[in-house]
């Protein structure tokens, strides 16, 4: 039961993925992201010739291999986003639920048999609604240089509506495990409260982004970015979003120095950040435990 539901979630990530394709190929910055369907109708077709699409040129991730990654008719090569996002969201289908049911100690069996409380599916569903938000982020953020409004407020409100289920149902979830560190939070923190530690996330991560917004200039950290610091910190809450900004710190730096060194990119040329501070967040969310006590077995604590 559990691998069979596991594969269908992977099939209809496969498939919303493509729709995903589709959203982002056709975004234009000055549209909503939920644009109108007009947009999104019409038949496929191919970017460079318009060559319609056929059934078995759509078929998500198959059509890429099968096709040899190139167009049917005119030999243009696809491009790689296709079977990637693709790929990716049928991930986060299969994958996000049984990582949330490890990580809070949930029966996969109990779970994928229906016979789970209803407050986690709740939880399931929004993090893989989260983890969608934050793919489209990415790719917008690379195409574009820009955070669509809607992603920002819906992670806000998927942000709140977490904080709630986990507000509601404390009491049958394991001590500190409303952050991704555990009992690591402790240090961090005055109060153990769901609600008190999620709204300091919320005005210390969105507050910091602001402060580097004045002391910059607005170069490099555009407002997108403070939104998302703000909707961010909702979700993570306090320490979490603290290591979550460090982390993409790092990488930031890590990643753009790169690029300067082996002359891709110019010190003051434009960097998308989005990427960076998803990538810091699936750090803490999947290994922020992990991290931190590696980090605190360097001084034998
Ligand atoms: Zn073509």
């Amino acid at each position: 039961m559990v691998v069979v539901s596991i594969f269908l979630l992977f099939i209809f990530g496969l498939l919303l993925g493509s729709f995903f394709n589709v959203i982002t190929i056709r975004y234009k910055p000055d549209d909503s992201v939920f644009m109108d369907l007009k947009t999104i109708g019409g038949r496929s077709h191919c970017i460079s010739c318009s060559h319609q699409l056929r059934w078995f040129e759509l078929l998500p991730l198959v059509s890429f291999f099968f096709l040899r990654g190139r167009c049917r008719n005119c030999k243009q090569k696809l491009s790689l986003q296709y079977p990637l996002v693709e790929f990716l969201t049928g991930s986060i289908f299969a994958g996000i639920p049984l990582f949330i049911n490890y990580f809070f100690h949930f029966s996969n069996t109990v779970f994928f048999s229906f016979t789970a409380p209803w407050w986690q599916y709740v939880i399931s569903i929004i993090w893989v609604l989260i983890f969608c938000i934050f793919l489209l982020m990415v790719i917008v953020d690379l195409k574009h240089f820009i955070i669509p409004n809607g992603l920002n407020l819906s992670l806000g409100i998927l942000g709140l509506c977490y904080v709630a289920i986990l507000y509601t149902v404390q009491d049958t979830l394991p001590l500190f495990y409303d952050s991704f560190i555990r009992h690591y939070a402790m240090m961090f923190s005055f109060v153990q409260n769901i609600a008190i530690s999620h709204a300091v996330g919320f005005f210390v991560g969105g507050i910091f982004f602001v402060l580097l917004v004045l002391i910059t200039f607005g170069r490099g950290i555009g407002i997108g970015d403070v939104k998302l610091a703000f909707a961010l910190g909702i979700l993570l809450g306090w320490p979490d979003i603290l290591l979550a900004t460090m982390l993409s710190f790092i990488i930031g730096g890590i990643i753009s120095g790169g690029f300067v060194l082996f002359g891709k990119k110019h010190l003051k040329e434009r960097v998308p950040f989005a990427p960076f501070f998803i990538a810091g967040v699936c750090l803490v969310v999947f290994f922020g435990h992990t991290i931190m006590r590696g980090y605190f077995s360097i001084f034998g604590l």
